[in-house]
């Protein structure tokens, strides 16, 4: 179990894998997963959408 680096909320390791990218079920964060044991997440890189910056 860790926290969303953006909210702090709960996360837990539900059959996670490494590398997988999954919304923070309490913001929405999209997080990557980089480890398993220990759990543990950071914001995954958006590669998806150009926002125009
Ligand atoms: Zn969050």
């Amino acid at each position: 179990m860790t926290e969303c680096p953006e909210c702090e909320a709960i996360v837990e390791n539900h059959d996670k894998i490494l590398g997988e990218v999954f919304p923070c079920p309490d913001c929405g964060t999209e997080l990557e997963v980089l480890g398993t044991e220990p759990f543990a997440v950071q914001p995954a890189p958006k590669e998806a959408e150009d926002w125009g910056e």
